[in-house]
C-alpha cells in the first residue's frame, strides 16, 4: 500500500531523515520506534505532506490498484487519498463538544467548508452525523459526546483525536505516539481499539510507539530510526535482540 523510497530531509544542518526507505502492505500494522529526535514524527509529517523531502519518493497503491507518486502533495489532497493522522501533542478544538471535533474529520473530503460540517448547512450533515456516531460508538465514547474536548482527561482525548481520524474513513492511519502518557489500564484499552481498527474495518496502521513492549504485541513489523537513519527492519522479536537497537535504544 505504501512505499517509502529513500526519503531524506534536512533542517538547517541536521539532517532529521537520512535516506530511510521502507514498504508496507495492505492490512498490516508497521511500528516506528526509535529515541527522541530520530526522526519519526519529520517521516509521518513528509508522508503526509506536511514537508516535502530534499530527495526520494513515496507511493501510494490507491484503491483500483494504481500506484500513485505522492511525494510532495498538499496535506489535503493526501487526506483525499484517504491517508489520516493523529499527532503526537492532541490537536482538538478545546471549546467545541466531542461530536463537533469528531465531524470536523468529515469536513476533509465530503464538504466545501466547516460550517456546512457543524450543521449549518443541512445537506450533507445527517451523513455526517450518521458515520460521527458510529465511531462514537466503535470507540465507546457514548458518555462524553457533548462535553467539551477541553474538559475530557487525556485518555478520552486521545480517543477523540483517533475517532476524528477515523471519520475520514481512512485506509492507511498514522499515529504518532497514541499510547503515551495514559496509564497502563488505558494503554491496553488503546491497543484493544487499534487491534479492532485493523482488524474490523480493515485499515492499514503506521503507529510510532516510544514503548518496544506495547508495539511489539500488536505489530507484526517493526523499523527502528535512530539519528534519521533506519538502523533495523524485523519481527519484533528479531528487533528486540537486534545489537544495534539494543544499544541505541534500548539501553538508553
Ligand atoms: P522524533 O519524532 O523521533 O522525536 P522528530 O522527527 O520530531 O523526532 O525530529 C527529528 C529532528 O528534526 C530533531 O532534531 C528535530 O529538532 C528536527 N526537526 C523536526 N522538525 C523540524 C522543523 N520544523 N524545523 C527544524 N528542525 C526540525
Ligand atoms: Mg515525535
Amino acid at each position: 500500500m505504501l512505499k517509502v523510497d529513500r526519503i531524506t530531509i534536512t533542517f538547517g544542518g541536521i539532517t532529521a531523515v537520512n535516506d530511510v526507505s521502507f514498504y508496507l502492505p495492505e492490512g498490516e500494522i508497521l511500528g516506528i520506534i526509535g529515541p527522541n529526535g530520530s526522526g519519526k514524527t519529520t517521516l509521518f509529517n513528509i508522508i503526509t505532506g506536511i514537508y516535502r523531502p530534499i530527495s526520494g519518493k513515496i507511493f501510494l497503491t490507491l484503491e483500483d490498484g494504481k500506484v500513485r507518486d505522492i511525494t510532495g502533495l498538499k496535506p489535503h489532497r493526501i487526506a483525499r487519498l484517504k491517508v489520516a493522522r493523529t499527532f503526537q501533542n492532541i490537536k482538538l478544538f478545546g471549546y467545541l463538544t466531542v461530536i463537533d471535533n469528531i465531524l470536523l474529520g468529515r469536513n476533509l473530503y465530503y464538504s466545501k467548508n466547516i460550517l456546512s460540517v457543524l450543521g449549518f448547512e443541512a445537506k450533507d450533515y445527517k451523513n455526517n452525523r450518521e458515520k460521527s456516531e458510529e465511531i462514537i460508538d466503535f470507540l465507546d465514547l457514548k458518555a462524553y459526546r457533548y462535553s467539551l474536548a477541553k474538559d475530557i482527561p487525556l485518555g478520552i482525548r486521545k480517543k477523540v483525536e483517533l475517532a476524528r481520524a477515523l471519520a475520514q474513513q481512512p485506509r492507511l492511519l498514522l499515529l504518532d505516539e497514541p499510547t503515551s502518557g495514559l496509564t497502563y489500564e488505558e494503554k491496553s484499552e488503546f491497543l484493544y481499539y487499534i487491534k479492532e481498527i485493523n482488524e474490523k474495518l480493515g485499515i492499514t496502521l503506521i503507529i510510532i510507539e516510544h514503548d518496544v513492549k506495547v508495539i511489539s504485541s500488536i505489530a507484526k513489523k517493526i523499523i527502528a530510526l535512530n539519528d534519521g537513519k533506519k538502523i533495523a527492519e524485523g519481527t519484533p522479536d528479531e528487533i528486540l535482540k537486534n545489537p544495534e537497537v539494543i544499544k541505541s535504544y534500548l539501553g538508553e
